[in-house]
């Protein structure tokens, strides 16, 4: 069931995005060679708490294997769902960051793929197309169009660089729940699967691969790394579909202000 917010909710939503990234930008005044991704799910946890609002993705999952962290996060080969811990980030890495946040009742929930230091053009490239997905797909979400009309433009984009489109995780309705329907797969055809509505929220997040878009779950449970071993990126945005523009709830204008560099705009030799 799809659930349409009011005016009012879209506000608390708003609230909720806008914390989640507030969030991510806290953890990118840490991020460089030497730390401890233990240290970055920290950071999180205390600054959500101080704002009132509580990490939603501890203890998200079955009772006999909650998940553990505030952030999950997912190293290089590691897709998404990464636990946080002793790990310590070395330059060249790529690290994407998920938060989740539930303040007053809903929820909001944000992902973004740092570089540590320098990295090569190839690896740029994946990053640059994938936040460059995010966008197109988000332009997609407006009134009248359809589910499929997101994932194809994402799908679209990605695999016309020969990258790979993750299928077995999607992108999904949020609201109360940090998982509403629909889901938002980031691959599929134009016109197909549920109609978007005015006052629908999306959380839009294409996970897309250097290599193959196959993907498997490692022993912890919870971290899903690629088949066969190459990078992966993954951004996210919690979006309200509007007649004419969706409207972008989460920003990664804080985190901007950190790196110093717009992904999706950097020039590329290659
Ligand atoms: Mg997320
Ligand atoms: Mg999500």
């Amino acid at each position: 069931m799809i659930f349409l917010k009011s005016e009012t909710e879209i506000q608390l939503m708003r609230e909720s995005a806008q914390l989640v990234s507030r969030t991510l930008a806290e953890v990118a005044r840490h991020i460089e060679p030497g730390v401890q991704t233990a240290k970055l799910d920290q950071v999180a946890e205390d600054y959500i708490k101080e704002n009132n609002a509580r990490p939603a993705f501890k203890g998200y999952g079955s009772r006999s294997n909650p998940f553990p962290g505030s952030l999950c996060i997912s190293v290089n080969e590691q897709v998404v769902h990464g636990i946080p811990g002793k790990y310590e980030l070395q330059e060249g890495d790529i690290v994407s960051i998920d938060c989740g946040v539930e303040k007053e009742g809903y929820y909001g929930d944000s992902a973004y793929t740092f570089v540590v230091g320098d990295c090569d053009e190839e690896t740029m490239d994946l990053l640059r197309t994938t936040m460059q997905s995010l966008y197109l797909g988000i332009d997609q979400a407006v009134h009248g169009n359809t589910v499929g009309d997101i994932s194809n433009a994402v799908q679209m984009h990605c695999e016309k660089k020969g990258f790979g489109v993750v299928r077995d995780l999607v992108g999904h309705g949020l609201g109360k729940s940090l998982h509403e329907d629909p889901s938002v797969p980031n691959f599929g055809r134009k016109g197909t699967g549920k109609r978007l509505r005015a006052g629908m929220t999306l959380a839009i997040e294409p996970m897309i691969n250097l290599g193959t878009w196959k993907v498997k779950t490692l022993k912890d449970g919870w971290t899903i790394v690629t088949a066969d071993g190459s990078r992966s990126a993954h951004y996210e945005h919690d979006i309200v579909v509007r007649e004419g523009n969706a409207e972008i709830l989460s920003t990664f204008e804080y985190i901007e202000e950190i790196t110093k560099i717009r992904i999706d705009e950097i020039q590329l030799n290659g």
